[in-house]
């Protein structure tokens, strides 16, 4: 066992950093970009733990993880206990470890986080995954006693997968229904490799299926099966489909040939398999030069893929300013480390094209900022006469996502926002059809991970409610 250290020394440490692969190789391989924290590393960083009583941490975290608890198993070195602590309440550690914003979520609470060196929780989750993983160290399964209700989940992200272990883990009869041939929603068609490594996920989606969770995949409800004629055979519903349809800027050209949504884009790379090019052969254009549009996750991902497939120079078009760029500042550091080229205060207004419909540029506007506007944050106001053109070759637009409207037109008395997404209350996940829940990306617009960690939780604690009182959708 390690040796606890006085609390005067924890202070004194300095936060252990995340051992990572060389910048000017790694912007040409798919590999994973942290490496991880070695035992002895992540020992020394659970050592700096503070061990609060009232530790505010764990308010920070929607998977309610007891923090202060595993990172203690930690210093024990008993890591099967911490693995096991953490699952007891989030059934995705591998993945929230690394691609949650800790420092916007249970790091900002932590309180070494105002001395600018708050623990590392996501990487001390991370190693602790990684060690079960690798160790093959499975959960404890609880003892079930099987329920005879059962619960229909559409969509396997984040939501639909933790609301669906919570439930398998209190006796009931779950069964997911999943639009494409693998399960994992954005984390398996979005997020890169080089940021998490899809085994990973498809390792930790297995062990959910462990629990007894059915899955009919290839499944689109809504045209293969409407939510009305699916609500007949469940006792309840969670709809997790997440915000995938893809925004455009509406500007002219953009009907060109190789302007990408974001979304097509890194579905072809990641779900389709283009990066691991020659063994799958997936037509993906890159060209020399690459355009992305936007400086969101979504945005940093596609200018850092297509990097590493072959682009020579691969652009952020932003309008606003470094400031106000919504990425992680991680993934914004690691960007630029790898020389993604950031056009910021920047504007498109056009794509060019040649007469066989190619794209060969765009033309662009410089931009000041003015005035805070509605979102919070400086409008961006375009300068007259400052048009410019760029050459390029691809164009990816990651400007965000909005609701795909399938599901909804087939679900009666299940209410839509303007925007289309669900209206479901904040609390319980309950729509305004009695049995039928709902939640992360489809009720809150293009969120993260961890807060659709969150809803599919809340969902689950509401349905095991509604069904405990001895109601159900098939009898309504
Ligand atoms: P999704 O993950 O979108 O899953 C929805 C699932 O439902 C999909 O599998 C879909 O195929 C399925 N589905 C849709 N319609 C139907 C239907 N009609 N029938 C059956 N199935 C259906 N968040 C972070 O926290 N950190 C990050 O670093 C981060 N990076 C991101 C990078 C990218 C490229 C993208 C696109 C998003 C990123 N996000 C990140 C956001 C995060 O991934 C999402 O907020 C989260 O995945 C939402 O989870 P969800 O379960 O609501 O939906």
């Amino acid at each position: 066992m390690a040796e606890m250290i006085s609390p005067k020394d924890r202070m004194k440490r300095e936060q252990v950093p995340m051992p990572e692969q060389n910048p000017d190789e790694r912007n040409r391989n798919f590999k994973e970009v942290p490496l991880g924290y070695t035992r002895e590393q992540a020992i020394y960083e659970a050592q700096r733990c503070l061990q609060c009583k009232n530790a505010k941490c764990v308010i920070g975290c929607p998977a309610e993880i007891n923090i202060p608890q595993f990172i203690k198993k930690i210093v024990e070195e008993d890591f099967s206990a911490a693995y096991n602590e953490i699952l007891k309440t989030d059934a995705l550690p591998a993945i929230t470890g690394r691609v949650c914003p800790q420092e916007e979520q249970c790091q900002k609470h932590c309180i070494l986080e105002k001395q600018g060196k708050p623990i590392s929780i996501g990487r001390l989750e991370r190693f602790v995954a990684d060690w079960a993983r690798e160790n093959n160290v499975h959960g404890k399964l609880p003892k079930i006693e099987k329920k005879e209700k059962s619960i229909g989940i559409v969509g396997s992200g984040p939501a639909g997968l933790t609301c669906a272990a919570d439930l398998a883990k209190l006796g009931y009869e779950v069964t997911i229904f999943e639009a494409l041939h693998l399960l994992g929603g954005v984390l398996v068609y979005g997020i890169p490799e080089f940021r998490l490594p899809k085994a990973i996920v498809k390792y930790e989606v297995e062990e959910i299926e462990k629990l007894g969770v059915k899955v009919i995949k290839d499944y689109v409800v809504g045209a293969t099966k409407s939510v009305d004629v699916l609500a007949r055979d469940f006792d309840a519903l969670f709809l997790a489909n997440g915000a995938g349809a893809p925004r455009f800027m509406n500007i002219p050209g953009e009907n060109y040939n190789d302007v990408y949504s974001a979304n097509e884009f890194l579905t072809r790379s990641n779900l389709m398999k283009a990066y691991a090019f020659p063994e799958y052969d997936t037509p993906i254009k890159i060209g020399k030069r690459a355009a992305t549009i936007g400086a969101g996750n979504v945005a940093m991902d596609s200018a850092r893929t297509a990097l590493r497939l072959g682009a020579e120079k691969s652009y952020i078009i932003y309008r606003r300013s470094r400031k106000e760029v919504p990425a992680r500042s991680e993934e914004v550091h690691h960007a630029e480390e790898e020389g993604i080229i950031f056009n910021f205060l920047t504007l498109p207004i056009k794509v060019l094209g040649d007469k066989n419909g190619n794209v060969i540029g765009m033309e662009c506007k410089k931009m000041k900022l003015g005035e805070t506007d509605e979102s919070g944050r400086r409008r961006p106001i375009p300068i007259e006469g400052s048009e410019f053109t760029i050459e390029v070759d691809i164009v990816i637009d990651a400007i965000g996502t909005s609701a795909n409207p399938i599901l909804a037109r087939s679900a009666t008395g299940v209410e839509t926002n303007k925007w289309g997404y669900f209206i479901a209350d904040e609390k319980t996940g309950a729509t305004t059809k009695e049995g039928i829940f709902s939640g992360g990306d489809i009720v809150r617009g293009s969120a993260t991970v961890i807060s659709a960690v969150g809803d599919g939780k809340v969902a689950a604690r509401a349905i095991d409610k509604f069904l405990s009182s001895g109601k159900s959708l098939k009898i309504k």
